[in-house]
């Protein structure tokens, strides 16, 4: 089902809330949250990882980090870094496909890209669990 995904989940530094630990109301040791996570965007909470590093996010300045002129900048290249190696997946690359191809489009293939076979619910990036199985 798409129905849980959609343009609010997606953060400014191109991450898909809607299959990060956190929105599925887990912590990376797997515990459970006291309060799951609602995404980056719909939270406001200064991003974990960029926001408060960037005076254009905190100020709101610009809604993704592609409109900025000096993207990707050291921090997002970091953190892609990261993701690239850790969970094969690229904020970079997903910024970019937003940029050349609409949010819409890129909605479209998270579902797909996503989606858990068995079930048909959502696979989470970080650990590859379905925790809708
Ligand atoms: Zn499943």
């Amino acid at each position: 089902m798409s129905v849980s995904f959609n343009q609010k989940l997606i953060a400014p530094c191109g991450m898909n809330c809607r299959i990060c630990i956190g929105y599925f109301g887990y912590t990376m040791g797997d515990k459970k949250r006291k309060i799951p996570c609602i995404g980056c965007r719909l939270e406001d909470k200064k991003c974990a990882f960029i926001k408060k590093k960037c005076k254009k996010l905190s100020n709101e300045e610009i809604k993704f980090c592609f409109e900025c002129e000096v993207f990707p900048c050291e921090n997002l290249k970091k953190l892609d870094g990261r993701y690239r190696t850790k969970y094969k997946m690229s904020m970079i690359e997903n910024l970019e496909y937003i940029k050349k191809n609409g949010i819409g489009k890129f909605i479209e293939n998270e579902v797909e890209r996503w989606k858990c076979p068995k079930c048909g619910g959502v696979i989470c990036v970080h650990n590859g669990k379905c925790y809708t199985c």
